[in-house]
């Protein structure tokens, strides 16, 4: 007997090896682990008096979802974000907001967060730690969510930060930091959290930074991650700052460049940045929607399709709220197709490339694939179910691609995450959404406010 048995699914998209489809598919599930996975006349007599059953004969069951980048403080910053270029979004918006929320703040934004994620079907989730993140753990902890936190640090003040001391102390507080966040954090939730090493933005660390926490990244058999070549200004930025040289470049030269790397967004990179991701199996974390809010040429210029032929791991990510403007992964899945249209070219990144990316990539790329990513037996039960008696998603002929182009987050029924089912038709049972949405709608003027942002928070049209 198990703990919890789904049988009579109609489809069980395993994400495998093999990558099988199995028709009336069933999944056994003992403790936090996937014990068996096949056909449901097969595991029905063992299984069948499992201490809870659900019945998936109308739904389809995938592996969990994962976003590899977002920012849990801007969830307050809905909205506030539109038609702004990068550099006046970080020193108009993030860097105010980021600058007076307390961690009580924090962590409400982050519940917010997760559960807007949990509901749209992703049971792991990579929050690059920017702002207020000591709220964050409590979050993840209490969401039951998966994830990958980095205490972002930065040791090269720019544009809207003040340096008042000298370098060498400012990059020995960024380490401390870094290195007391990891050792507060890692392993908590039932080592459903993991700490990462997370230098802020590649134009504002310094080498030595870089050299150390990748360093300790690897030290500690976790990863280390930082924006990379989001935009012109970032690339410009970083050149004027480091000898004319790319990120990607001096990170290759300062030894820090992995398969324990993720280079998030990555749109601005030279082919000779490309053949050392390459070289050095560097895993990419693209963000489309956040390209496309931002108009930052990461279809234009960004070489995701050359990685993808050339076997590099590509994953994605949402970015924050104020940028894709939703946690929805399969909609951020659904822009990466934008990619055939800019290279005329219709075989690009088929319905089953974008599933691999939004599930088993995504666990390699938060060096995870062997605890989750697919559903198979041994693995962590990060498990989502979709309602197929929906409209959107019938005819039924192929679920692959009704699941990649024609469904929505919102036909995620069930989630099932560490084996524990955090959702059931679609309510969330770790945190109370009304209470979350009042808490937000009770603080978030006040925030807004305090962060001097009002100004901002309206359209082009006049509200009456
Ligand atoms: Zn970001």
């Amino acid at each position: 007997m198990v703990g919890l048995f789904i049988r009579n699914a109609r489809f069980l998209i395993t994400v495998d090896e093999k990558r099988r489809i199995i028709k009336d598919g069933a999944v056994a599930i003992e403790g936090n682990k996937i014990a068996s996975v096949g056909k449901t006349e097969d595991l029905l007599k063992e299984y069948r008096d499992s201490e809870q059953v659900i019945d998936a004969s109308k739904m389809i069951v995938v592996p969990g979802f994962v976003n590899c980048h977002h920012h849990s403080p801007y969830s307050f910053l809905r909205s506030l974000g539109d038609n702004l270029d990068l550099p006046t979004f970080i020193v108009h918006r993030t860097r105010p907001m980021a600058s007076i929320l307390t961690k009580e703040e924090g962590h409400i934004a982050a519940t917010a967060v997760l559960l807007e994620s949990i509901k749209n079907g992703t049971t792991m989730i990579a929050d690059t730690g920017e702002g207020q993140v000591d709220g964050v753990p409590d979050a993840i902890e209490k969401t039951g969510i998966r994830a990958v936190v980095g205490k972002s640090v930065l040791d090269i003040p720019k544009i809207g930060h003040n340096a008042s001391n000298k370098l060498e102390d400012r990059t020995e507080k960024a380490i401390g930091d870094a290195k007391e966040f990891y050792e507060k954090h890692d392993g908590r939730g039932n080592g459903r959290l993991r700490v990462w090493f997370s230098p802020s933005h590649e134009r504002s660390v310094s080498d030595r930074l870089v050299k150390e926490l990748s360093d300790m990244a690897l030290q500690n058999g976790v990863g280390w991650e930082t924006h990379v070549a989001a935009s012109n200004t970032s690339v410009l930025e970083h050149k004027e700052n480091f000898h004319g040289k790319g990120a990607i470049e001096r990170f290759a030269e300062l030894g820090a460049l992995g398969p324990h790397f993720m280079a998030v967004h990555a749109n601005w990179i030279s082919d000779e940045e490309l053949e050392l991701i390459c070289k050095h199996d560097v895993r990419v974390c693209h963000n489309p929607t956040s390209g496309v809010a931002g108009g930052f040429g990461t279809f234009s210029r960004g070489k995701f399709v050359e990685m993808m032929q050339r076997g590099v791991t590509v994953a994605l990510g949402s970015d924050n709220v104020a940028r894709s403007n939703h946690m929805d992964m399969l909609r951020v899945a659904q822009a990466t197709a934008v990619h055939r249209d800019v290279r005329e070219d219709p075989t690009l990144f088929p319905p089953e490339t974008l599933l691999e990316m939004l599930t088993i990539n995504g666990a390699k790329t938060l060096l995870r694939e062997d605890e989750t990513g697919s559903i198979e037996e041994g693995k962590k039960a990060d498990i989502i179910l979709f309602r197929i008696n929906l409209i959107e998603w019938q005819p039924l002929y192929n679920p692959v691609s009704n699941l990649i182009q024609c469904a929505n987050g919102s036909s995620v029924d069930t989630s099932i995450i560490d084996g524990k089912v955090v959702m059931e038709n679609r309510t969330v049972k770790t945190v109370n959404e009304s209470e979350v949405v009042e808490k937000i709608e009770e603080v978030s003027e006040g925030i807004l406010g305090r962060a001097g942002l009002e100004r901002y928070a309206k359209g082009r049209w006049e509200i009456e």
